[in-house]
């Protein structure tokens, strides 16, 4: 059951999607925070000598002085940007990162050497290169951190759905290094070291964080069933085929046969359609009892909750289409409204409680209820006061109709009531459709005849003019 917030006046549900979304904002921050943190130890191994700070791994790859930097402005960014969003600062830092990456970029395909501007200790980094250690910012490492730095741009440009993507697809780079560093496969990894593959998961992860109020986060940290089933699929669609990929690189070590890739595909495929298919049931199942819901509030906006009858709404809505289907039908038979009116209610409940006129109008419910036939319609207009709407019908079957409703009303027995007080009786005004397709105005001439058989004493039936 929903509940209203009392201080902000959301529902609770969307009180702890706020709650969750900030708290996810919060903790984009702070990775951004310690990113940039540990990009400074990374400086600082270089400034003091410290390998270790750089290259944790002394045979893998290290942190290229340029990436650490890099690390250090988006990381700072993330942390500025959750805070504030069009802050000059911030978007000086995305700047910087976007120019550094850029003409590192360019230096790969010899169209500048302006990063060399850039080079930060390049004795240090040309000494690890003499000795054949592995000491530069990648192409992936330098693709990923720009990609990372147009989306803190866009970012601030009020382009969260566009940073999210980006900074999606940057994810991609440190995820297939994560891969190769798991499989113990260098080709994955490539030049990317431990260390700038650890970076560049944080930096995505946050800046994916702090948009968390928007698009794909905002759908996957939703509280309701899609974000549910969002999160299960992400874990599961990650792990599984990781695992699974494990265990087939391992076959394929052990043995030649080229076959075992082909079922890693196919067990990839096969998980992915039962990952969907669960999904689907899991949907389906909300789905049809959200259905059930909509259909039980349609109805319940439709019926009088006393009496379960149709109520005044229905009833107008069906008459009008009966009446206007039947205006092309050419037929000597007509279609009736009828007002029912009972006698003196007030005293019912003057003289025995209100429960008491419940418990009549309930019973008379139930009596009107009996006359309609198919195609008829009845309703509780409001009070005691009630509605049919015949179709078809001769005036002498009309008032024979009638005439019945009174004779039940008067023959009905309420325990406590009628015993004590005789029969309860009732007025009743009858109008013809004729030609007329507006329900208001024959309904408004049956009333005029039920006021006239309230006017002639009652307990009978008067047909309108
Ligand atoms: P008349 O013969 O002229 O129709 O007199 P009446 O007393 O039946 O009509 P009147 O309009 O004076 O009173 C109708 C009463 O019906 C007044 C109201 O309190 C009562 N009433 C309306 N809705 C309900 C209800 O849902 N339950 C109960 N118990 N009483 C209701
Ligand atoms: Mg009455
Ligand atoms: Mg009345």
């Amino acid at each position: 059951m929903s509940v209203i917030h009392p201080i902000s006046g959301l529902k609770n549900e969307q009180v702890k999607e706020t709650n969750l979304s900030d708290f996810v904002k919060k903790v984009g921050r702070k990775i951004g925070l310690a990113t940039a943190l540990l990009g400074m130890v990374t400086l600082a191994g270089y400034a003091f000598g410290i390998e270790f700070l750089y290259r944790p791994i002394a045979t893998e790859p290290a942190t290229n002085p340029l990436t650490a930097l890099v690390v250090i402005l988006l990381g700072f960014g993330l942390e500025i940007h959750g805070r504030m969003l069009s802050n000059r600062f911030s978007f000086f830092l995305a700047i910087a990162s976007i120019v550094i990456c850029v003409t590192h970029l360019a230096s790969f395909f010899y169209i500048s050497d302006f990063s060399q501007i850039f080079m930060l200790f390049e004795s240090v980094v040309y000494e690890d290169l003499m000795q054949g250690k592995n000491n530069s910012m990648g192409m992936n490492t330098t693709l990923m951190l720009l990609l990372l730095a147009i989306a803190h741009l866009l970012y601030i440009f009020r382009q969260a759905n566009y940073s999210q993507l980006l900074s999606f697809t940057a994810l991609c780079i440190p995820m297939i290094s994560i891969t190769g560093y798991a499989y113990g496969l260098t080709s994955f990894y490539g030049a990317m070291s431990l260390l700038s593959t650890t970076f560049g998961v944080f930096l995505c992860l946050g800046t994916l964080a702090i948009t968390a109020d928007n698009g794909g986060v905002r759908a996957i940290l939703s509280p309701y069933i899609g974000g549910r089933i969002a999160r299960i699929q992400i874990v599961l669609g990650y792990f599984v085929p990781l695992i699974i990929g494990y265990l087939v690189i391992r076959s394929l070590m052990n043995s030649d046969q080229n076959s075992v890739f082909g079922i890693y595909v196919v067990s990839i495929c096969w998980f992915i359609a039962l990952l969907v298919v669960v999904s689907a049931i899991v949907q389906e199942q909300v789905d049809g009892k959200r259905r059930e819901v909509e259909k039980a509030l349609q109805l319940s906006a439709m019926t009088d909750e006393l009496t379960q009858l149709p109520n005044r709404r229905h009833f107008m809505e069906k008459a009008t289409e009966a009446l206007i289907k039947e205006k092309s039908d050419i037929s000597e038979l007509s279609s009736w409204v009828l007002m029912v009116d009972i006698d003196h209610f007030k005293k019912i409940n003057d003289t025995e409680g209100h429960e008491m006129g419940d418990k009549v109008l309930v019973e008379f419910a139930l009596i009107m209820n009996k006359f309609v036939g198919p195609g008829d319609l009845v309703c509780r207009l409001g009070g005691e006061e009630f509605a049919f709407f015949f179709s078809q019908k001769t005036a002498p079957e009309m008032s024979e109709i009638a005439n019945n409703i009174l004779q039940s009303v008067e023959d009905m027995t309420i325990p406590s009531y009628t015993d004590v007080y005789g029969s309860i009786t009732t007025s009743i005004g009858c109008a013809k459709s004729e030609d007329k397709t507006d329900i208001d105005h024959v309904l408004r001439l049956a009333d005029y005849a039920l006021y006239a058989s309230k006017n002639a004493g009652r307990n009978r039936v008067m047909f309108a003019a």
